[in-house]
């Protein structure tokens, strides 16, 4: 057990994408980190987050986990002196790892919404958000009108796809739903799907660094019920501490500048 208990440095010399592994083999002994009266500095916490959500979180071309998300999480985990795993296990995957206690927390570019509140308790609010439809930036869809009698792509669990069905009768479209948003791109851009629903700083974001050549369409805008800000999340009722001890962590590195870096490291500021 000792194996996997690692402050942020010696994680970060391994590579995240080590930790996803080792907290793999650390959830058979989850029991021991859970327990009750284990000192809050001997417990690692098992977060899970998206598989592919940039600038969230994913893999770089050397296979280690990074983003938006990892590095918040990283800097909060050595301000608050706090160990963790980070397992990518995909979004609606990370979402039910930790309603079945099979996870300690989630990071995931999770929208704060009134309907998971009744489920999770969330952390401050550390990033603003809105939804948009993509399609296709040499085709010929171009607004939600050109949606009637089309298939869209959502992605299984989200905002956005909860977006899309709300539009879905106006505009006459049928929805198909994916796991994960790279395997929804690669079906708009296959031509199966004609756009894709999905987070607009996530989708500006593969659109500006041609990840995709898609063009956006559509957008909720900031007014919108489906336009809600990120947070960390815990099970309802469960991981007091864990949530405190991000809440205390992020005010700190707002306050000293970090977090400002880290967001500025993969969005540019307009
Ligand atoms: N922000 C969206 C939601 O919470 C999507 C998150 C994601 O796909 N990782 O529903």
């Amino acid at each position: 057990m000792q194996n996997f208990m690692m402050n942020r440095r010696q994680a970060l010399q391994l590579g995240l994408g080590s930790m996803a592994t080792l907290g793999l083999a650390a959830c058979g002994s989850k029991s021991d980190t859970a327990d009750a009266d284990a000192a809050a500095t001997d417990k690692t916490y098992l977060i899970v987050t998206d598989t592919t959500f940039a600038p969230f979180e994913f893999a770089d071309e050397t296979g280690e986990y990074v983003g938006i998300d990892v590095e918040l999480l990283a800097a909060v985990a050595d301000d608050q002196g706090f160990k963790y795993e980070l397992n990518p296990v995909g979004f609606d995957s990370a979402l039910q790892n930790v309603q079945t206690g099979q996870a300690d927390g989630v990071i995931a570019g999770m929208s704060i919404t009134d309907e998971r509140k009744e489920v999770f308790d969330f952390s401050q609010p550390y990033y603003d958000s809105t939804v948009c439809a993509a399609a296709l930036a040499s085709g010929s869809i171009a607004s939600l009108d050109d949606l009637k009698d089309q298939k869209v792509a959502v992605k299984n669990g989200t905002q956005s796809s909860l977006w899309a069905e709300s539009l879905k009768e106006q505009y006459g479209f049928e929805t198909v739903t994916f796991d994960d948003s790279a395997t929804m791109y690669q079906d708009v851009t296959a031509g199966n799907t004609v756009c894709c629903f999905e987070d607009t700083p996530v989708m500006s974001y593969a659109i500006s660094t041609g990840n995709v050549d898609f063009k956006l369409i559509a957008d909720c805008g900031a007014d919108s019920e489906f336009a809600t800000p990120y947070g960390f999340a815990v099970n309802k009722g469960a991981n007091a501490e864990l949530l405190a001890a991000f809440d205390a962590g992020l005010a700190n590195i707002k306050e000293n500048g970090t977090y400002q870096q880290i967001v500025d490291k993969y969005v540019q500021s307009v």
